[in-house]
């Protein structure tokens, strides 16, 4: 039986142990956390990574998930800037991240061992370092995320993350609204929120701040928006910040002798699209089709989170900007370009029906 060793156990790593079980080899993960988990608050799962889960065998996606709504984007004010019902645009479901990973992880069978609470600590001669353990398999996944220390042995002269110039900010909040959602763009902030299946919101916030401030306040920047932003935030108990990084382009080859890099550990982007996770999760479905040759994984899977890398950084230049009058430009071109859209995707519906 072939074997394979999986460094991370996130989001990337698991979805890529189920895939390798299936197709038949014997799977080790090493996670250095204590305990295979997840924190954080939502998620977005845009519809090619569910066809991607269900490819890996796990469903139920959808049955743990709310269908987001496409809401649109608002002023500060509250003032639409473009609603986004008109346009026909494809949705993600909105699933809190813990129940994504316990999905994912709920397929493992015997075939796959976790061993929690190691930390690899390098690669070298093609075995994976891990406290003084030296450890080798036909297939080595670093699924490390954004510093794989993996990526670090193997590509050490690589710039690897790069600085936003953003921050993020995200919680759960526990309240009641008649709002289906959707993003708010002000001067170098954003803010998004969406509902989960249980009823709870997931928010996300956005502001440009040098990298390393620690417990910034989230209030200072938000608390006059418009309803229900307040709301949510005086409902929520606990906020994550994160710093917001992406991996420099070119971004190296996803494939080194025995060992494939996924998920951030090869493609880190920017949240701003909300398909990093997705993409990991794409990866590991794309894996088990290349094992004989894997070098058709890099062909696969580098071009096409290239220019996800891309995109994400592009929106967020776009949504962080700060000067007054570029925010009034982008702002006026995003409804021409609402309107436009609205007008075509109507033509099309009529199109169709009577086609
Ligand atoms: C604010 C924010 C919002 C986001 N929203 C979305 C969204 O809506 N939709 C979406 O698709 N994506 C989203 N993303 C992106 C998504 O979080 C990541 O792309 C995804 O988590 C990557 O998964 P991964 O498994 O590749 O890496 P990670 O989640 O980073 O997992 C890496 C794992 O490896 C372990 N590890 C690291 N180093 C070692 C080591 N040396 N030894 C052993 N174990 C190690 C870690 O403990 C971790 O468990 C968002 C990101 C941010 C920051």
């Amino acid at each position: 039986m072939r074997t394979a060793i999986v460094v991370g156990a996130g989001i990337g790593g698991a979805s890529a142990a189920v895939g390798l079980e299936r197709a038949g080899w014997r799977v080790t993960v090493l996670e250095r956390a204590p305990a295979l988990g997840e924190v954080g608050a939502g998620i977005s799962v845009w519809p090619s990574a569910v066809k991607a889960l269900a490819e890996l065998g796990v469903t139920g996606v959808e049955k743990a998930a709310a269908v987001s709504a496409p809401a649109g984007m608002r002023r500060p004010d509250g003032r639409w800037v473009v609603k986004a019902s008109a346009l026909g645009v494809e949705v993600p479901v909105m699933i809190h991240r813990a129940r994504l990973h316990e999905l994912i992880t709920s397929r493992f069978g015997a075939g796959v061992t976790v061993r929690a609470g190691v930390t690899v600590d390098g690669f070298e001669d093609g075995a994976v370092l891990a406290g003084g353990e030296e450890l080798r398999a036909d297939l080595v996944v670093a699924a490390d995320g954004l510093r794989s220390v993996v990526r670090g042995a193997l590509f050490p002269a690589y710039g690897g993350p790069r600085y936003s110039g953003y921050a993020a900010y995200r919680g759960i909040a526990e309240v009641e609204l008649d709002d289906g959602g959707g993003e708010t763009w002000g001067r170098g902030r954003r803010f998004g929120f969406a509902r989960l299946l249980d009823g709870r919101y997931y928010w996300y916030a956005t502001e440009n701040r040098p990298a390393g401030v620690v417990d910034a306040d989230v209030w200072t920047g938000f608390g006059d928006w418009h309803d229900p932003i307040p709301q949510l935030l005086k409902a929520s108990e606990t906020v994550l910040q994160n710093d917001i990084y992406d991996l420099r382009l070119p971004l190296v080859p996803f494939v080194h002798g025995n060992v494939v890099l996924l998920g951030d550990a090869a493609h880190a982007m920017t949240p701003n699209l909300g398909r990093g996770a997705c993409t990991a999760i794409e990866d590991a479905a794309a894996l088990p089709r290349h094992l004989d040759d894997l070098s058709g994984y890099d062909r696969e899977r580098r071009a096409a989170a290239t220019k996800l890398v891309r995109a994400s950084r592009v929106i967020g230049r776009v949504g962080q900007l700060d000067s007054r009058l570029l925010c009034g430009v982008r702002d006026d071109v995003f409804t021409v370009g609402g309107k436009v859209a609205g007008v075509l995707g109507r033509k099309r519906e009529m199109g169709e029906s009577h086609g």
